[in-house]
């Protein structure tokens, strides 16, 4: 007989478990971000991102460095004092760098 305030306890694996967006693996609910993406494809995106950040970086300072080097820039700035525009091209670069191979990986159908 049931009783009057019985409530029907969900399978908590079933209910909780979902796939990961990315590589399909079933993972529990509250371990995926908000892509919908698992622990492991995060780690490994990250690490992708890291490497692709600081490449485009190095593709912003790089020119920027070569520039200060080779047109002698010394009449606006002692070239040492360049180096506080260099630090922030490469940290800008990084930024956006991260912001950019992210959403680009992201946007990937799972590879
Ligand atoms: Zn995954």
């Amino acid at each position: 007989m049931a009783r009057p305030f019985d409530v029907t306890v969900r399978d908590s694996d079933e209910a909780s478990d979902a796939a990961c967006q990315h590589c399909g693996q079933e993972a529990p609910g509250s371990t995926l971000d908000r892509w919908n993406w698992c622990k492991t494809c995060r780690t490994d995106l990250n690490r992708k991102v890291r490497k692709g950040q600081y490449a485009v970086a190095a593709l912003i300072t790089l020119p920027f460095l070569v520039w200060i080097l080779a047109e002698g820039t010394g009449t606006v700035l002692p070239t040492y004092a360049w180096a506080l525009p260099l630090l922030a091209s490469w940290y800008l670069g990084s930024r956006i760098g991260r912001v950019l191979v992210r959403n680009y990986l992201r946007s990937r159908p799972g590879v």
